[in-house]
């Protein structure tokens, strides 16, 4: 192809290099300028001269400032920039550019399975939660054994988890910070997906007991300890153990078996949005398509997640504006507030986000990073906001506040989510066994060097052979296709799924 770049911004005064391969020096543009050095595919290059000290623009933002001075046609490498620091959070407009209340998009539908509470199952999942770590190995095996000698006589039922994790015992159990894992994995443990009715198995003398984990609700299946809890230090050895699992487990597929998709309405699907090995073409291609189908999917009715604090957290000031209310502006800084303090306790702050492939794919700073990454978000207002741990039910475009990191993202989104979308630029194999992962790549390199795990290509839009108007559309009946079963996704063709990582900020001990 012709040397192509790609500029966001009338503002800007650099672009990123779409080419696959990278250009060599010499290579012009159509608009003439001529590349003084060779850049690799996804970097920057000066599209004017920029002074040392003046600011490099790119989605018309400051990303850093000019160490150097640049002619046109150079590489600006992330040495060349220095970082800006965050905004700061104290005189923030409040919604002060509240997009108008979206036109309603009807007669989108999926099939699913509804649940008494209103919730919708996007699978049929026969889910076995612990209380602690000690026990993961053991429901591990009794799951191998389900999934063997039982699921075939189920063929209603999609498959049996799990739901094991790190969390449990050994940690400081009323400390502030660990509501949050104990409510994100209670959630978890009565997800849609399972009926919000899990089985339980604990190991008898742990911190986090079934009750603390599972307390009383009336919108969920009673939980009955006689029934669906199994407590290994209860039992006589390993064999009675994983016997016991396998009759309950048997009892709860016959129920579950009897479970069919229904037409749903398509508002009835809650989307966790989130990025992972991102580069510089997230911002331009995958994450702006995502964001449109996010449009689509709130102008439906559906609910539309995104978190991921430190990615952000630098672009806050285009945030604030867009949120519905002033309440939840002030939600939002509240939330930026919590994990600046959280990052510093720890000496850290929010650079400590961007690693090594970050880089590699063209990405300068965090600065850059969550100018791209907020584009996930779309257009909509911001209806709501709710902190680490916080189960989402209301509709709309909902911050729901996460740690970045993929797995840990995933897991806090798994408390609410029957959908994920997971967009990426160097690539990652990742999954979740309760809910569809459909993994977006920002360029057609990346799809084509993995067409067995990439679900979705957005890399077109950097060429300009598709619009992100026309990826969303794609994107968003995709969407509808993988909520529905009517295709898989690669991670789940594979039984790629990643273990559950609370987000732990307590201590322990
Ligand atoms: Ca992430």
């Amino acid at each position: 192809m012709d040397p192509l770049y790609v500029k966001v911004d009338p503002r800007d005064n650099v672009a990123i290099v779409a080419n696959p391969g990278g250009l060599a020096p010499g290579d012009s543009f159509p608009d003439g300028l001529t590349l003084r050095e060779g850049i690799p595919q996804a970097h920057k290059v000066t599209l004017t001269c920029i002074p040392a000290g003046a600011p490099i623009l790119r989605y018309g933002q400051i990303i850093g400032i000019a160490t150097k001075s640049f002619s046109p046609g150079e590489w600006v490498r992330e040495d060349f920039l220095t970082l800006p620091p965050p905004p700061p959070l104290d005189h923030l407009p409040l919604a002060t550019a509240v997009p108008p209340a979206p036109e309603p998009l009807t007669g989108y539908t999926f099939e699913g399975f509804l649940n008494p509470d209103g919730s919708a199952g996007t699978k049929n999942i026969l889910g076995i939660t612990t209380t602690v770590q000690c026990v993961a190995p053991t429901v591990e095996y009794a799951v191998r054994r389900i999934q063997a000698e039982l699921l075939p006589r189920f063929p209603h039922v999609d498959d049996a988890v799990a739901i094991t994790h790190s969390y449990g015992c050994g940690v400081a159990i009323d400390a502030p910070g660990a509501r949050i894992p104990i409510a994100t994995l209670g959630h978890i443990s009565r997800h849609a997906n399972i009926a919000g009715s899990p089985l339980v198995v604990s190991l008898g003398c742990e911190k986090l007991q079934p009750a603390r984990l599972l307390p009383a609700d009336p919108a969920f299946p009673v939980f009955d300890p006689d029934q669906d809890l199994i407590r290994l230090q209860d039992e006589r050895g390993f064999a009675e153990t994983v016997a016991a699992i396998l009759r309950a487990a048997e009892r709860r597929l016959g129920q579950l078996n009897q479970r069919r998709r229904t037409t749903l309405p398509a508002s009835r699907l809650i989307v966790g949005l989130q990025c992972g090995g991102s580069d510089a073409f997230s911002g331009v291609t995958a994450n702006p398509a995502v964001g449109f189908a996010s449009d689509l999917l709130v102008r439906a009715g559906a609910t539309v997640l995104f978190g991921e604090v430190t990615e952000v957290r630098d672009a806050i000031h285009l945030l604030t504006p867009r949120c519905a209310t002033p309440d939840v502006a002030r939600a939002l800084i509240r939330e930026m507030q919590w994990y600046d303090e959280y990052l510093a306790s720890g000496a850290a702050d929010r650079a400590a986000n961007t690693t090594p492939g970050n880089k590699r794919g063209g990405l300068s700073n965090i600065v850059e990073k969550a100018l791209g990454s907020i584009a996930k978000s779309g257009r909509s207002p911001i209806a709501a906001v709710a902190s680490h741990g916080q189960k989402v039910t209301s509709p709309g475009l909902v911050f729901a506040a996460s740690p970045a990191s993929d797995f840990i993202c995933g897991t806090q989104q798994l408390a609410s989510m029957n959908m994920h979308i997971f967009t990426t630029g160097e690539g990652s194999p990742y999954g979740l066994a309760l809910v569809p992962v459909i993994k977006v790549s920002s360029r057609s390199a990346l799809a084509e060097k993995w067409p067995d795990l990439i679900d979705f290509d957005s890399g077109r839009i950097a060429t300009g052979q598709a619009t992100i108007e026309s990826t969303g559309w794609d994107l968003f009946h995709f969407i509808l296709d993988i909520a529905s079963g009517r295709k898989k996704t690669w991670a789940d063709h594979w039984g790629l799924h990643n273990p559950l990582a609370p987000f732990n900020p307590g201590p322990v001990t």
